[in-house]
C-alpha cells in the first residue's frame, strides 16, 4: 500500500489527525517499544483505496541541534512516503521551525499537502490563509478533533497517491485458475482426462461462465476449477509431444494465466533438472504452488525411502510448497488436490495488518538483532505489506540487510503467519 507520512512540530495535532484518518476514536499513540517508536504505521482506507499512514511523532523540539532533528524527519519522509502531510497549527500560523522543515520537504520530489490543523471554526480559517507563505500551495483547513475538513483532506490524499488498484469487493467469484504443468510423460494428460471426465456437466452447472476454449473446467473436491491452457494436453494424448522449446512456451503461458500451479513430478523417477526448471518458472512467476507426485501406484517402500531423501535434497529451497501424492491412473488421492489448492491460494492472498506485522517484527529484531557490521547494525524502521498474490513486503531500513538476515526474516515470517503453498517477496529499501 502507498505510504502517507505525517510530519510536523509537536502539539500541532498529528496523532489526532492520524486517528481521524484511520477512523478510530481511541488515541493511536499506544507505544510500540523499540525501533518503530517514532514511526508508527497504521492501515487506512478511503473510497476503496488502501494506504498506510505513518505518524512521525519523534519531532524533537528540545534537540540540541534543532535543524538536524528536522532534517532527519524530512529525510525519513522523503525516503519512505508517497505523500507527505505537513501539519501546522492554524491558530499559530507558520513558525521558523515550520519554515526550516518546509525547505527540507520541498527538496523532495514527493507531493506535500499542507494541513492547517485546529481550524475548528471559520474564523481560524482566515488565519490559515497566512500559511500560503510557506510556499506549499493552498493550506487545507482541518479540525482533526471535530472532523471538519477531513473528508476533503482524504480526497486530496487519494488525488496525490500514485495509481493503485481499487479494492474490488470479491463476491462469489468464478472458478480459480489452475495451471497443470510438468515435463513430458509425468501424466498431465492422464490427470486431465481423469478430472475432466464429466466436464460437460460441470460447464452446465456453472451458470453464465464463459470458458476459454483452451481451458477446461473440472471438479475436484466438490468445487469447480478452471485448468488453464489445456488444449495442447487434450490433443496430445497418445501423440508426439512436440519440441521441448514449444512445450516450455506452453508451460510459461499456462503459468502466466493461472493463479496457482500444480507441478506434476513423476514419483517413480528421480527429480530432474527439467522438473527444477518448471518449479523455478512457477516460483519466479509468483504463483501459488502445489507439487503433485504422480504415479504413486508405482512407489514401493524402497522407492519411497529414496524419494524422501531426494525431496530433502532437491526441494530444499521450497520447503513451503504443498505436496500431494496421487495416481492419475488409479485415481488415488486425486481429490486431495482440492484442499492443497485452497490452502495455497489462501496463503497467496493473505494480508497481514501493518500494526500486527510491525509489532511482530519489532519483537523479532529485539530478540535477534541484525549482526553488527563495521561498528553498527542496520536498523529496520518499519515494514508494510505492499501487496498480495503473492504477498509482498517492503522493509524500510537504515542500510542494506545481510542476505542471511533477510532469509532469517523470511523464515520467521513464514513460521509466524503461515504461507504454506505460496512464495513471498521481501523487498528491502535502505534509506539513502
Ligand atoms: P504428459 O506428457 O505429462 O501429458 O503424460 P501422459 O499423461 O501422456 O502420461 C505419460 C505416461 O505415463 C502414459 O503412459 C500414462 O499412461 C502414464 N501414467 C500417467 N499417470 C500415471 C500414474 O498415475 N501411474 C502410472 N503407473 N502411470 C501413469
Amino acid at each position: 500500500a502507498p505510504i502517507v507520512a505525517v510530519v510536523g512540530r509537536p502539539n500541532v495535532g498529528k496523532s489526532t489527525l492520524v486517528n481521524r484518518i484511520i477512523g478510530r476514536r481511541q488515541a493511536v499513540v499506544e507505544d510500540i517499544p523499540g525501533v518503530t517508536r517514532d514511526r508508527v504505521p497504521y492501515d487506512a482506507q478511503w473510497s476503496g483505496r488502501r494506504f498506510t499512514v505513518v505518524d512521525t511523532g519523534g519531532w524533537e523540539p528540545d534537540a540540541k541541534d534543532r535543524a538536524a532533528a528536522i532534517a532527519n524527519q524530512a529525510e525519513i519522509a522523503v525516503g519512505t512516503a508517497d505523500v507527505v502531510l505537513f501539519v501546522v497549527d492554524a491558530t499559530v500560523g507558520s513558525t521558523d521551525v515550520d519554515e526550516a522543515a518546509v525547505k527540507m520537504l520541498r527538496r523532495s520530489a514527493k507531493p506535500v499537502l499542507l494541513v492547517a490543523n485546529k481550524a475548528d471554526n471559520a474564523n481560524i480559517e482566515l488565519e490559515a490563509t497566512s500559511l500560503w507563505s510557506l510556499g506549499l500551495g493552498e493550506p487545507m483547513p482541518v479540525s482533526a478533533l471535530h472532523g471538519r475538513g477531513s473528508g476533503d483532506l482524504l480526497d486530496a490524499i487519494l488525488e496525490a497517491l500514485p495509481d493503485a488498484p481499487r479494492i474490488v469487493e470479491t463476491g462469489p467469484r468464478g472458478p480459480r485458475r489452475v495451471a497443470l504443468v510438468g515435463r513430458p510423460n509425468v501424466g498431465k494428460s492422464s490427470l486431465l482426462n481423469r478430472l475432466a471426465r464429466e466436464e460437460r456437466s460441470v460447464v452446465d452447472s456453472v451458470a453464465g461462465t464463459t470458458v476459454d476454449p483452451v481451458d477446461s473446467l473440472v471438479q475436484i473436491g466438490g468445487e469447480t476449477w478452471q485448468l488453464v491452457d489445456t488444449a495442447g494436453l487434450r490433443k496430445r494424448v497418445g501423440k508426439a509431444s512436440g519440441t521441448e522449446y514449444y512445450a516450455s512456451l506452453r508451460t510459461a503461458a499456462a503459468i502466466e494465466a493461472a493463479e496457482v500451479a500444480v507441478v506434476l513430478l513423476d514419483a517413480s523417477e528421480v527429480i530432474s533438472e527439467q522438473d527444477q526448471r518448471i518449479l523455478s518458472m512457477v516460483i519466479e512467476a509468483g504463483r501459488a504452488t502445489v507439487i503433485a507426485f504422480n504415479k504413486w501406484d508405482l512407489v514401493d517402500a524402497d522407492r519411497r525411502h529414496y524419494l524422501n531423501k531426494e525431496i530433502e535434497r532437491e526441494l530444499k529451497r521450497i520447503p513451503w510448497a504443498l505436496r500431494v501424492n496421487i495416481s492419475a491412473m488409479t485415481g488415488r488421492a486425486v481429490e486431495k488436490l482440492a484442499p492443497a489448492l485452497r490452502t495455497a491460494l489462501a496463503s497467496w492472498e493473505k494480508r497481514i495488518p501493518t500494526g500486527q506485522l510491525n509489532q511482530w517484527l519489532t519483537a523479532l529484531v529485539q530478540a535477534t538483532p541484525h549482526p553488527v557490521r563495521g561498528g553498527r547494525a542496520p536498523k529496520i524502521l518499519f515494514a508494510t505489506q505492499a501487496g498480495v498474490a503473492p504477498p509482498r513486503f517492503v522493509l524500510f531500513t537504515t542500510a542494506p540487510l545481510d542476505a542471511g538476515y533477510q532469509r532469517f526474516i523470511e523464515r520467521k515470517l513464514r513460521e509466524e503467519f503461515g504461507y504454506e503453498g505460496s512464495p513471498i517477496d521481501i523487498n528491502v529499501r535502505p534509506r539513502k
